[in-house]
């Protein structure tokens, strides 16, 4: 059975026994090991700041954006092995390749964006401002890199594209950057950071590695740091609250639980392309990833008029979906990836099933490791259906809720889920969806508005990009990630500078026009 290593202070290390132990999801055979018992976070962190801050920082963004691009680089080359080992974690073929690819596809448009960056070392935020009345003396905001770590704690579901969005931003901002894993996933994980070492992409103390427990690594904590989560709105509340993370007023970023709710407008007609385009994007998302996605779509919002012909659509489509071994050409629907997120699927599928109809659920579904039952739900009930609007079910499963097709009814509903990361609204009405998409805005970090002139040129609601932000308010975890050079910020301190003119534009550059 593998061992899996952590890398800290530039040294591929193990902790002592006993170790957590990695399952392969399609038949729950043991595959790995992992333990951080006895390692020493303290030092790691220590190493991250002293030796792979200021070698990051000495880096323009063009030299950073060039060694983003060699790490992404390095993923691709070895995208076939790397899918293999991804297969561990129940995905399949096309599962790991939207893993692995938004990887690389994430780092290298941050390369990208380093190179457009130039030769700059910082970022200069908006024009200089007179202080008070002197043409003189004048302030400038800058942007500069923190001189901490940037300590990323993931989910299991994403453990290479997850690992790629959090670094690319932080190394590009001159933060040298901690990644955790889930345990669960991180054998994908530790097999990439072991390519990006094995090529030497990254300077020494750049990227350190945490296979296993977190155990105490937040004790050790210091001001400069940042701290980005992704994963269950339990852990974040720990992490949130942590003594020490809140001793040292620690920067946190967090990407919790989402009820992402689509909204079908009362115009769409059930055979229009925008209903077409809604009923595609619904059935690749409940599939991929076995709906293991944060992105992934749990409520269906559908008017009461056209509820019955919309589920006999889905109901349709959902039919012909294949569940069963990720390695065999064809299947749609793996395992989930865990043992514990198999029972918690099958939780949420008991408890949705008191409260509403199951209008669909996947035949022959396979037995042994940790399958699923891929389901479609209906309630008539609305914003008063129990359990839908508060838990999220992180499986191939939602529900459709009918409601009169108002707008105020749409966005109440919708909002009843507390903050989510993506809304997706279809319909051609720019008037009734203007109005749905302004007044859901404020609960999303992202809505998408599907309609019949961009039928086929949208990835769906579910794709997050490079250039978009990602997160969302409220139950969503109130955070935010990428969106191109906003994804930067949150790794570097905005000072106002005040000063003469001139010694501002000596010391920090002009300003562009
Ligand atoms: P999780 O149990 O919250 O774990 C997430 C990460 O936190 C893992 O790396 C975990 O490490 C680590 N962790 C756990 N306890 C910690 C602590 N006390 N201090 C520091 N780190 C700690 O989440 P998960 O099992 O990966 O996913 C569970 C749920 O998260 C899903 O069911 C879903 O609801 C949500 N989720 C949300 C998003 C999103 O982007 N919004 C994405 C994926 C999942 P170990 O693995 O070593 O325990």
């Amino acid at each position: 059975m593998r061992t899996l290593r952590s890398y800290l202070k530039d040294q591929w290390v193990e902790g002592a026994a006993p170790s957590a132990t990695l399952h392969d999801a399609t038949t729950g055979e043991a595959i790995a090991e992992a333990s951080t018992r006895g390692l020493d976070f303290g030092a790691a962190l220590a190493h991250a700041r002293s030796v792979g801050g200021p070698a990051l920082r000495a880096m323009t963004f063009a030299e950073r954006g060039a060694m983003l691009k060699a790490m992404a680089d390095v993923i691709h080359a070895n995208r076939e092995a790397l899918i293999d080992v991804s297969r561990h974690g129940g995905t399949t073929r096309s599962d790991a390749k939207f893993d692995i690819d938004g990887a690389s596809a994430t780092l290298s448009w941050y390369a990208y964006l380093g190179k457009t960056l130039g030769e700059q070392t910082i970022l200069l935020d908006g024009k200089q401002e007179k202080v008070l009345r002197s043409a003189r003396f004048v302030s400038q905001h800058v942007h500069l890199p923190r001189h901490g770590a940037a300590i990323h704690i993931n989910a299991f579901n994403f453990p290479a594209w997850g690992t790629a969005e959090k670094a690319a931003a932080a190394l590009l901002a001159g933060v040298p950057v901690v990644t955790k894993p889930a345990t669960a996933t991180s054998a994908l994980t530790e097999s990439i950071v072991a390519l990006w070492v094995d090529a030497g992409v990254l300077p020494a103390g750049a990227l350190s590695l945490i296979c296993g427990s977190a155990g105490d690594l937040l004790d050790h904590v210091g001001p400069q740091d940042c701290l980005a989560f992704t994963g269950g709105s339990e852990t974040a509340r720990r992490i949130r609250g942590h003594e020490a993370v809140i001793a040292n007023n620690v920067r946190v970023n967090i990407e919790a639980d989402s009820l992402n709710a689509w909204v079908v407008g009362p115009g769409v007609d059930l055979g229009s392309d925008t209903f077409q385009m809604f009923v595609n994007q619904l059935v690749r998302d409940l599939t991929q990833k076995c709906g293991q996605k944060c992105t992934a779509v749990r409520r269906v919002l559908i008017p009461e008029a056209l509820a019955d012909g919309a589920v006999e659509a889905l109901v349709d489509r959902l039919s012909a979906v294949v569940v069963g071994d990720p390695a065999v050409k064809g299947t749609e629907i793996g395992p989930a990836a865990t043992a514990s997120q198999q029972q918690s699927v099958r939780d949420g599928i008991g408890q949705l099933s008191e409260h509403c109809q199951q209008v669909w659920q996947a035949e022959a579904v396979p037995e042994g490791g940790y399958y699923v039952t891929p389901s479609l739900f209906r309630s008539d009930r609305g914003v008063d259906t129990p359990f839908v609007h508060e838990h999220e079910v992180f499986g191939p499963v939602c529900t459709v809720l009918t409601w009169d097709g108002s707008a105020s009814g749409a966005i109440e509903m919708v909002a009843a889920g507390g903050g989510g990361l993506v809304c997706s609204v279809y319909s051609d009405d720019k008037s009734w969806g203007g109005e749905v998409v302004m007044g859901l805005a404020p609960w999303h970090g992202r809505v998408h508005w599907g309609s019949r002139k961009v039928h086929d040129q949208s990835p769906g609601p579910g794709t997050v990009l490079p250039n978009l932000v990602h997160g969302g308010p409220g139950k969503a975890g109130g955070g935010e990630e990428l969106g191109g050079i906003r994804g930067l910020h949150f790794y570097m301190q905005r000072t106002a500078i005040q000063a003469d003119r001139g010694l501002l534009e000596k010391t920090f550059g002009k300003p562009a026009e």
